[in-house]
């Protein structure tokens, strides 16, 4: 697809970005704190086949944590007691190995700051002068501070995270809750309103969720795939959506 052909995203009433992957760089923290914590948990449970990059791509990316760590332990047959969000990082089960994870997120974040990518703040920029409405709609219950870290949090009215779709008890993506209940928020119609999602699982939320348009952001996971899912454009960098 040439330039010229892709949409103008001020054309629609509203455009909900995903954070991870999308605005910020944060899917190698996340991938980085996800295999050092299995990496770590596969060696002291005698767990095979190993952990590997692609485990993160089919069973993490884009979930929720817990979710995700149920999804991953099922994959080696393997299950534990789903335990509760207030368990310990050392618990022995689903929340507790994702609290864990948490743990090894927070620290690397912290020590290494983050910076978002620069064609995603173009796009931000001219979404603004258009006075085109942004939100964030991310599974992480990081996003407050990843958004804070990289200096974005004052350019999104809406930020529907992983704390409000828990505290509301919103179905994790691929379902399309967490896109519609932001759109609500915003108080636009979801059928004219783009979003952007770098996630198998995300952009089939969006998908479902009826959205106008999806753009399917391609930082690994393989335009075919993007497309397969629901996409209806795919990009390598949000720069190319700036007219
Ligand atoms: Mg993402």
């Amino acid at each position: 697809m040439t330039a010229d052909a892709l949409p103008d995203l001020a054309a629609y009433d509203a455009v909900l970005f995903d954070l991870d992957g999308v605005l910020t760089p944060t899917a190698e923290v996340h991938m980085h704190a996800w295999r050092t914590m299995f990496e770590d948990l596969f060696a002291a449970w005698q767990i095979t086949p190993p952990y590997t990059d692609r485990d993160y791509f089919d069973h993490l990316d884009g979930k929720k944590r817990y979710d995700g760590v149920a999804s991953l332990l099922r994959s080696r047959d393997i299950e534990v007691p789903w335990g509760d969000p207030a368990d310990p990082p050392t618990a022995d089960t689903v929340c507790g190995i994702g609290n864990r994870k948490n743990e090894v997120f927070s620290r690397v974040l912290r020590a290494e700051g983050i910076a978002p990518y620069p064609g995603s703040v173009a796009l931000l920029d001219y979404l603004a002068e258009r006075g085109t409405p942004v939100a964030v709609v991310s599974s992480s219950k990081n996003a407050a501070e990843v958004l804070a870290v990289a200096g974005l949090a004052s350019r999104f009215d809406v930020v529907m995270d992983g704390v409000i779709a828990e505290r509301d008890g919103l179905a994790s993506k691929p379902a399309p809750d967490v896109f519609l209940e932001a759109a609500r928020m915003l108080g636009v119609d979801p059928g004219r309103s783009a979003a952007v999602e770098d996630a198998i699982s995300g952009v089939e939320s969006a998908a479902a969720g009826g959205l106008a348009l999806v753009v399917g952001v391609d930082r690994g996971t393989g335009a075919d795939e993007l497309r397969a899912a629901g996409a209806h454009v795919v990009v390598h960098d949000l720069a190319e959506l700036v007219p």
